[in-house]
């Protein structure tokens, strides 16, 4: 089922999401559903806070973008990156590495916005997949900015928070714009 992603200025996407204490069938229907969501708006990443749910989820997928190549490393050898897809990250921890990498950046919850953001080129991460096994993994260019993206989601943190303030101001009437458009509906919903 296709979920209806929330746009910026909707409260949970400004949540510090709570820990998953077990992947059930239910979080399993979820991440299901999250894919499908995911796939259908043309997403490389999806955090469970823009379907409206608090919890520290989130689904990478970077198979199909030839411009924007990705790495992974796994016991600190390269493994295929296609063949890693789809990722599902649950309670991920991770660690920026590596130097700075300026590139754009879009979001599911801010539509047709799009903007520079510097990020390190590199992230470790810990996290548990679907099945509750723990990975762990480095991921390097667009696999390591989705990562860092979508851990940004699960705190709160958004990537107007990680642009340049000349970017942020390229930016800023059309993020006003979404913003008063987000709040009407939510005003007329209530
Ligand atoms: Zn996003």
């Amino acid at each position: 089922m296709v979920l209806p992603i929330v746009p910026y200025g909707t409260p949970v996407l400004r949540k510090k999401c709570a820990p998953v204490t077990a992947v059930t069938d239910d979080l399993r229907r979820l991440i299901a559903d999250m894919f499908e969501t995911m796939a259908s708006a043309d997403g490389v990443g999806l955090a469970a806070p823009q379907v409206g749910h608090a919890i520290q989820l989130a689904l990478v997928d970077v198979r199909d973008i030839p411009d924007r190549p990705s790495q992974v490393w796994i016991d600190g050898r390269e493994a295929d990156v296609d063949a890693f897809m789809p990722l599902v990250l649950v309670n991920p921890r991770i660690q920026p590495s590596g130097k700075a990498a300026r590139a754009g950046e879009g979001c599911l919850s801010f539509p047709d916005i799009y903007g520079d953001v510097v990020r390190p080129a590199e992230v470790e991460v810990v996290a548990l997949n679907e099945r509750g096994e723990e990975c762990r993994f480095k991921g390097g260019g667009l696999l390591s900015r989705a990562i860092q993206h979508e851990v940004d989601h699960l705190n709160g943190v958004l990537f107007i928070d990680r642009m340049e303030s000349g970017e942020l101001a390229r930016v800023r009437a059309d993020v006003e714009a979404l913003l008063a458009r987000t709040k009407a509906a939510m005003a007329k919903s209530r």
